[in-house]
């Protein structure tokens, strides 16, 4: 658990969406998308994030930050500077995508972004027809669009607890997206809402990982 990373740089894209670019030895990581890391945060705390984007040649990668300000995490993530080092896991975890499913549909929030930032290149490079939804805080609208994603849809909180206004999305008034992928990440609540609009229609294939939850440290 010693110190195995240093931070070479690091951006705020918004007030509370923070990139740092990391240096380590990443040759025998594994990446996959849906894996995540554990950043130790603490003494004794561990917290998982994403791993946006990498090069294991130069042994660089990138991780996106949502700086929401409410936890140990939010907090030492906020105060991170330029040479610090600290301790950051080889990625583990669920698989969330499949190459041989043609659409793919993408749901998530701020935490979220990195992991469809991984996923963007892929889904180029294999052809596939790709939607993203992004549930935003209002200071965050442009991040996306900043951060060079593509062909996705922001709306603010609360909508995708709805479930009336979750079935209304145009995507699911045709057959087209009916054997489509469903990847759901972000807040648990959002992720089981989605969930079981797509159980009721019965539609397509789901995978989804809760990200956070209010009053839950550390998921
Ligand atoms: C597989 C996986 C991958 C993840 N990848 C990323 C990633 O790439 N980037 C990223 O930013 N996060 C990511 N997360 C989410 C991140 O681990 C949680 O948000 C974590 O709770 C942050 O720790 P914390 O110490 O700041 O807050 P905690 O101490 O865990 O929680 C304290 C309180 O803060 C509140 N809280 C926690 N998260 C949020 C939030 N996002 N917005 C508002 N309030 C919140 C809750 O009410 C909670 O009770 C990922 C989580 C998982 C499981």
């Amino acid at each position: 658990m010693r110190p195995n990373v240093k931070v070479l740089e690091t951006s705020y894209i918004s007030p509370q969406i923070k990139k740092i670019r990391f240096q380590g030895d990443i040759s025998k990581w594994s990446f996959r998308i849906g894996y995540a890391n554990v950043v130790r945060v603490s003494e004794t705390e561990f917290r998982n994030y994403t791993v946006a984007d990498h090069d294991k040649e130069k042994g660089i990668f990138e991780i996106i930050f949502h700086i929401h300000g409410n936890g140990i995490g939010s907090k030492y993530i906020d105060a991170l500077q330029t040479n610090d080092e600290l301790f950051i896991s080889p990625p583990r975890g669920k698989k969330m995508y499949d190459k041989n499913v043609k659409q793919q549909f993408f749901f998530g929030d701020e935490t979220s972004l990195g992991v469809a930032l991984a996923l963007l290149p892929l889904l180029k490079k294999n052809n596939h027809q790709f939607q993203f939804y992004f549930e935003l805080d209002e200071k965050n609208k442009s991040v996306p669009e900043l951060l060079g994603l593509e062909n996705y849809n922001t709306f603010p909180k609360n909508n995708s607890r709805n479930e009336k206004w979750i079935s209304n999305l145009p995507l699911f008034q045709t057959d087209e997206w009916n054997t489509a992928n469903f990847a759901l990440v972000g807040n648990v609540k959002s992720v089981q809402t989605f969930r079981k609009v797509l159980k009721d229609k019965k539609q397509g294939n789901i995978y989804s990982q809760g990200y956070w939850l209010e009053g839950k440290k550390g998921l």
